[in-house]
Order: structure tokens, then C-alpha cells, then sequence
């Protein structure tokens, strides 16, 4: 049978997405491939096609145990032999499974990485003949990825084993170039083909808001959308119980979903989300792996995730059915503080070395740094996420000058109240010059503030013009001011442990008055206007 027979008399699908063809076609041809795909997108289908055109066996590995259960029951209710191996099955079913895998009873088999280092995993590999080994979220072979898994190194040793090397398929939703890299050189695949599947959900709309009491907000939003399915991501379980509660309290059925229930409690309560018998769920990051309920209308973020990944692939689970759908995030700047708390004090894993640590710790407040940026930021949204996930996006800056706009984001839609700053930006950027490029953003801030500590006295920087030229601007109004100079290559940040601020490749932007740059006004501890008027 074709592929597209397959896809039509197997799964019932009419046609490939964008993507999944080219990627099979390369599986086909026996050559390793990486699929770079936002969640939703339809990876499995790039496995899953091929794995029944190939000769042997495909192995899946994987470390979504709810995922590996759905799809196997999927494949079995279409008729083709799949089977899955991991922790929760009792130690006699994963035997059973062992032995009729042996014997070549199945076709695809998914399996924890966990148990690629088995001694009935090796024997598995010399009874049966492996065409392809498929490894999903590919991401945790890396240390940098979001979530390092070191089992995922057992893929390596198990490939290697085998006398005929099988085709390798990666596929991951991260997309970091580091990542990227990682997953080619680990996995050892040989000069693949890397396949990106648009980040852009065009339905979704995408809105960032500033709060200064998030239950108010929380409980306005959900009001509004009563009649609508929903989402709300809180990042802890108290915070879960607070919010579903008010929620109920207030006439609007929500249920809850996080690790400390049972069992029981949980899947009854995705159940009654998924069943529609209640249309709100109040949920940790626990919620949503491999949850395919299409007419989620809303996610609203209550606290900012730690990363873009997350967000987005959180976010992600609204509008799966094309329809229009929001995906609101309440932030205030509580959430930096509880997620650096978060970062600093995350749990050390044992097999994993102090430096390495260190350095993951350092990535993670990258990853974090962006999710602040998003929050702040006065361009487009959507663009935003785009960029990161290495994509060239269409839309432009909305704010600066002859920029077209997504149409389906609060700053493109001008639904935030933004300052022109432009001036301030101007001297901002004139200091950074006057100082040669050789100071951090902590002393520009000095500087412009007009503090007269030693150092600066020390120095004579108190004799520069610029110095005391924003004297009337808070700390936070200046950052963010550099934040958006950063974000508009007119500034730039050096790495290593000291950063500068220096001039950025759009430095003369000025020159011509050829930019304009403003920063949120909401939500600040003081207001950006009245800054503005006593300067
Ligand atoms: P991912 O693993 O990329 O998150 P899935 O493989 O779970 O996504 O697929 C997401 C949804 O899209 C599933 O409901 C799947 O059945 C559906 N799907 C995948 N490919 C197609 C296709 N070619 N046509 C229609 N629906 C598809
Ligand atoms: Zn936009």
C-alpha cells in the first residue's frame, strides 16, 4: 500500500498536513530525519505510516506513558499489532509484552527509554529484525533542552548494538539551535534532512495583561466565557484549589487537575472536562500531555510559565479544531520572583555534575529572561513567538513605523496602553555611547539617574552630559526602555558573566528619526506618564 492508501484505509485521514509526507518519504528512503513540529501538529503520523511500509519493526520511544497508551489503542482499533512498555504495567504484563514481541507479534512497539536498558530489551533486539527507531520529544537527549532525560542516552548504546543500523526519526516541538545540535550529534544521525513545520496557529489570538489582583482578573475573564471550554494553568497546586473554588463559588462549574490527587480523582476529572460535563479546568503543567480535546476555546495562563516551550505548548492546546481562540497570560512581576525561586531551588539530580548543573540553571534563566520579554514587549506577539521558534515571521513590528500588524494580538490590536518614549530612548542611547561601550546596564542606569556614588564620582561620569538626563525615570521604566532598544538591535547585550550594553547593528535608527519606541504603561508599581511629567 502508498502512503496516502495508509493514511486513508488505516488512520482515515483524506490528506497529509504540511510536512508529514516529506518526512516520510525520507523515513522511506531510509534516511534519518528530524522533525521540528509544534504539539498538534501531527507527528505520530510521520512514524506511524511508515513504521507499517517498512519490512521490520519500528521501535517508539517515548516518555509520554498516557500518549504511548492512546496511540497503541488507536493502532489496535485499526487493526495493526502495537504494544507499549512502561511503568505502568505490573512486571508480568511487561513480560507478556516482552515475549510476544520476541515471537513478532507486533509491529510498532513504544517503550519507555527507561527500558531500553533491560536485559529483555537486548533480547528483544536479537530475535527481531528493527527497521526504524522513532524518538519522540527528542529534546530530553539534550542537557539543554527543558527536560533533560538521562535515559535517553540508553538510545544510543541500543542503536549501537544493533548488527543492521535501522533508519532514525527524531521529532521534537523544541527548536533552540543548541537543541537542534544536540539532538544530530547525540543521537548520532547521519546527515539528516531537518524538517520545520510552521510554529504559526493562526487562529489563536494571543494577549499579555497586566494585573495587580490575578483572582479578580481570573474570575472576570471566565465570567465572560461561560459558555465557552477552558484552560487556566496555575503554576502550583494551591493556587489550582484557590482558583477552582472561587471559581465554583462564583456559578461557574470548573474542575481541578494537578499530581496531588489520586489517580481516581484525576482521570475522572479530565473525564468531566473532556466530556464537557464541566467547561473550565484549573490545572498544574500536569494537565494536557496527549489530551486531544479540539474545542478548547481559551487557556489563560495565571502565573507566566518558565519558558517559551511550555507556554506555547500550553497555549497550543486551544483552538485545535481551527476555530478562534484566546490565549490570555495574567502577569505581574510576582512571577519572576516565584520563577527564579523555582529556578534556583530546583531539584539536583544525582547523576548529573555541579558545573552541569550550573550551566543548566544558567539556561533556564535564559529561557525565563524570554518569557519576561514577551510580557514587556510592545511588538507583536505573535512575531515574537515565531522568531524564537526560529521561524521567519510576516508580521512586523506593529509599533514601529510602516509595519503591517498580525491583526490577532493585544499590541497589534492596540489594546494596551503604550507611552512613546522615544526621546528617553534617544538619550538612553547617547549615554551608552558617552561611555564608551564599556559598562553594563547597571551603570547606565546610574548614570542617567544621576546618582553620585563613589564609583561613579570616582570615575568623573558625573561630569558626562548624559549625566542625571532621565533622573526623573524609575529603574524599571529604564530597563524596559532597554529591553525594547535590545529587542530592536539597536542596543546589545555582550554575554559572559559581566554583560555591556553596546550599540547594536540599527544603532544610527536615530539619526534619521527613521523609529519610534514605546513601553507598556499598566500595571507599574508607578505609572510611566506621571514619570514622564515631572521629567
Ligand atoms: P503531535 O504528536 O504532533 O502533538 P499528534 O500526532 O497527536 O500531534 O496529532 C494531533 C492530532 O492531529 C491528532 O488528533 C491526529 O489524529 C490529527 N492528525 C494528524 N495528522 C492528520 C492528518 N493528516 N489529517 C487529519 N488529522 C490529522
Ligand atoms: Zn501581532
Amino acid at each position: 500500500m502508498t502512503s496516502n492508501e495508509i493514511l486513508k484505509s488505516v488512520f482515515g485521514y483524506e490528506e497529509f498536513r504540511s510536512g508529514q509526507k516529506e518526512i516520510i518519504d525520507e523515513i522511506l528512503a531510509k534516511k534519518d530525519c528530524l522533525g521540528i513540529m509544534p504539539t498538534g501538529a501531527g507527528k505520530s503520523i510521520c512514524y506511524q505510516v511508515p513504521a507499517l511500509q517498512l519490512p521490520g519493526i519500528t521501535i517508539v520511544i517515548s516518555p509520554l506513558i498516557s500518549l504511548m497508551k492512546d496511540q497503541v489503542f488507536a493502532l489496535n482499533q485499526a487493526g495493526i499489532h502495537a504494544a507499549y512498555i512502561n511503568s505502568s504495567l505490573t512486571e508480568r504484563q511487561i513480560s507478556m509484552a516482552f515475549d510476544n514481541a520476541c515471537r513478532g507479534q507486533y509491529k510498532i512497539i513504544y517503550i519507555a527509554p527507561e527500558r531500553l536498558d533491560t536485559k529483555r530489551f537486548f533480547e528483544l533486539i536479537h530475535a527481531v529484525d528493527i527497521s526504524m527507531v522513532a524518538v519522540d520529544e527528542a529534546h530530553c537527549i539534550s542537557q539543554w533542552g527543558q527536560d533533560f532525560r538521562p535515559a535517553y542516552l540508553n538510545i544510543v548504546k541500543f542503536v549501537n548494538m544493533l548488527e543492521r543500523r535501522p533508519v532514525i526519526a527524531a521529532f521534537t516541538a523544541t527548536a533552540t539551535k543548541e537543541v537542534k545540535e544536540d539532538i544530530i550529534k547525540i543521537l548520532g544521525l547521519n546527515n539528516p534532512q531537518v524538517f520545520i513545520t510552521s510554529f504559526d496557529r493562526p487562529n489563536l489570538y494571543f494577549r499579555v495583561k497586566h494585573v495587580t489582583s490575578k483572582p479578580v482578573e481570573a474570575l472576570r475573564y471566565c465570567s465572560e466565557h461561560r459558555d465557552e471550554c477552558g484552560i487556566v494553568y496555575c503554576a502550583t497546586r494551591k493556587n489550582v484549589e484557590e482558583i477552582c473554588d472561587l471559581l465554583n463559588s462564583k456559578g461557574i462549574p470548573a474542575t481541578r487537575y494537578h499530581a496531588g490527587l489520586t489517580n481516581k480523582e484525576r482521570s475522572k476529572n479530565q473525564d468531566d472536562f473532556i466530556y464537557d460535563r464541566v467547561k473550565v479546568v484549573v490545572a498544574t503543567n500536569a494537565f494536557g500531555m496527549g489530551i486531544d480535546k479540539s474545542d478548547v476555546r481559551y487557556v489563560l495562563h495565571y502565573n507566566m510559565p518558565q519558558s517559551m516551550e511550555n507556554y506555547y505548548q500550553e497555549a497550543g492546546r486551544a483552538g485545535r479544531d481551527g476555530e478562534e481562540s484566546e490565549c490570555l497570560l495574567l502577569y505581574n512581576p510576582q512571577d519572576i520572583i516565584i520563577n527564579r525561586f523555582l529556578i534556583e531551588n530546583k531539584e539536583a539530580k544525582d547523576d548529573i555534575d555541579i558545573e552541569t548543573q550550573k550551566e543548566i540553571a544558567r539556561r533556564d534563566s535564559k529561557r525565563l529572561q524570554v518569557m519576561i520579554d514577551y510580557c514587556n514587549t510592545t511588538a507583536c506577539l505573535r512575531t515574537f513567538i515565531l522568531q524564537y521558534f526560529g521561524e521567519q515571521a510576516d508580521y512586523k513590528d506593529s509599533r514601529a513605523n510602516s509595519m503591517t500588524a498580525c491583526g490577532h494580538c493585544c499590541n497589534c490590536c492596540n489594546e494596551v496602553d503604550f507611552v512613546d518614549v522615544t526621546n528617553e530612548a534617544s538619550k538612553l542611547v547617547d549615554c551608552v555611547y558617552e561611555l564608551g561601550e564599556r559598562f553594563g546596564q547597571g551603570m547606565v542606569i546610574s548614570v542617567l539617574r544621576g546618582d553620585d556614588n563613589d564609583r561613579i564620582i570616582r570615575m568623573g561620569l558625573n561630569e558626562l552630559s548624559s549625566f542625571a538626563s532621565l533622573a526623573s525615570l524609575s529603574e524599571r521604566s529604564l530597563k524596559d526602555i532597554i529591553n525594547e532598544l535590545i529587542r530592536q538591535e539597536v542596543l546589545v547585550k555582550t554575554t559572559g558573566q559581566y554583560p555591556l550594553l553596546q550599540m547594536g547593528p540599527r544603532r544610527k535608527v536615530f539619526d534619521n528619526g527613521d523609529i519610534k519606541i514605546s513601553i507598556r504603561d499598566e500595571g507599574k508599581d508607578s505609572s510611566f506618564k506621571r514619570e514622564l511629567t515631572r521629567s
